[in-house]
């Protein structure tokens, strides 16, 4: 059994995967060739934002957003340290400075009660994640971000395809920042990711970001990276696309049977108003490691999202402490949670049997810890 199964998903679109490969191989535009545009518009139908800007990855999706915002050195960007670190690191990269907010103890996304105290004349943006692939409190947080003057910029790294109130992650904010790494919902065979908005200028900014800056051929505007995604991989989420409203349903499908078969065990919640796209199917159990360790013996793979929360960790401890070197709040229930989940195998080919070697190993393995 395999944690997230990528095999089963190319035997089953082998045939255009390959072929629009080999297309990007006839035509030699390997750099912005035809595909990059056909999946921006690709995508921007399926999310209904106006503009989506492809780049070379979700971390670059997040810098260029904030570059777009063009931040000041002291400004402070309030996100949650219970995330992969890509969100906090590329708001210290921009310039400014991380600021933690805990997050719920249910869903594991950011606790919007708590946004408000975060909040200084410093403040530029809130980036909130939709961990797991499910969407935060997006409609709140756009209130707050608006009575502040502040954008919002969504980490959707693990939420595309995410409904949230009936409307897609991605197109619910400032920006939208995706990602296509392999074992994301929507994936390529590399690096890649996108970037949403439905501000003209802010989408004009960030095309030229992502080729250096230039508004015209070596014509620097402004500072910019070297951020596109590759022709070939845009090629190969275009023909992964053809199934991916079947691939979410079957993680709908997937999810909905861990949760009735897991019923007892603590598990990360989806609000009713609102769907995960199952990046993770994520449960939360004491003495982990030992239940990992069992898992792993009986042949079920697991993952951990995430050991340790950034605000302990080395590289992000200046930003522990407020601006104004106050003592750290702390997220007490981010470090609590870190210590206690555990992800299970998810992907759409996902088969009934394998599901249930999962479910019998793990609740022998909690019933074990438990005595
Ligand atoms: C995967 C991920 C990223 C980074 O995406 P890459 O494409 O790997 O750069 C950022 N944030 C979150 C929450 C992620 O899960």
């Amino acid at each position: 059994m395999q944690f997230t199964d990528l095999k089963t998903q190319y035997g089953a679109l082998k045939t255009s995967i390959d072929a629009r490969i080999q297309r990007v191989l006839d035509h030699g535009q390997y750099i912005m060739g035809p595909e990059v545009r056909e999946l921006e518009e690709a995508l921007e139908n399926y999310t209904g934002a106006r503009h989506c800007i492809t780049v070379a990855s979700g971390t670059e999706a997040l810098l260029i957003a904030l570059m777009a915002l063009e931040l000041q050195p002291g400004d402070e960007v309030v996100t949650t340290p219970f995330t992969f670190a890509a969100t906090a690191e590329t708001i210290v990269l921009a310039g400014a400075r991380p600021v933690f907010v805990d997050v719920e103890p249910d869903t594991c996304n950011i606790d919007v009660r708590l946004i408000g105290a975060a909040i200084t004349p410093r403040t530029r943006a809130i980036m909130p994640v939709s961990l797991y692939g499910q969407v935060a409190d997006l409609d709140e947080i756009n209130a707050i971000a608006a009575r502040h003057g502040l954008a919002v910029i969504e980490d959707a790294a693990q939420s595309f395809g995410a409904l949230y109130k009936g409307r897609r992650s991605c197109a619910l904010s400032t920006f939208g920042a995706t990602s296509f790494f392999p074992s994301k919902p929507l994936g390529c065979y590399g690096d890649g990711g996108a970037l949403f908005t439905d501000d003209e200028r802010l989408a004009r900014a960030a095309r030229e970001i992502r080729v250096h800056g230039q508004s015209a051929r070596y014509q620097h505007t402004r500072l910019g990276v070297g951020g596109r995604m590759d022709t070939l991989q845009c090629a190969v989420v275009l023909a992964k696309l053809e199934r991916f409203d079947w691939e979410l349903e079957r993680r709908a499908a997937i999810g909905a049977r861990y949760r009735a078969r897991l019923e007892g065990l603590e598990q990360v919640t989806v609000r009713p108003d609102r769907n995960s796209v199952y990046a993770q199917y994520t449960v939360m159990v004491d003495d982990r490691e030992t239940v990992q360790a069992a898992l792993k013996a009986a042949g079920v793979p697991t993952a951990v999202h995430y050991p340790k929360p950034l605000h302990l960790q080395p590289a992000y401890a200046a930003y522990a402490a407020d601006a104004a070197g106050r003592s750290p709040p702390g997220c007490p229930v981010s470090s609590r949670l870190a210590a206690r989940v555990l992800s299970l195998p998810m992907s759409a080919d996902l088969g009934a049997a394998d599901q249930d070697r999962v479910v019998a190993a793990l609740r022998t393995a909690v019933a074990a810890g438990a005595r």
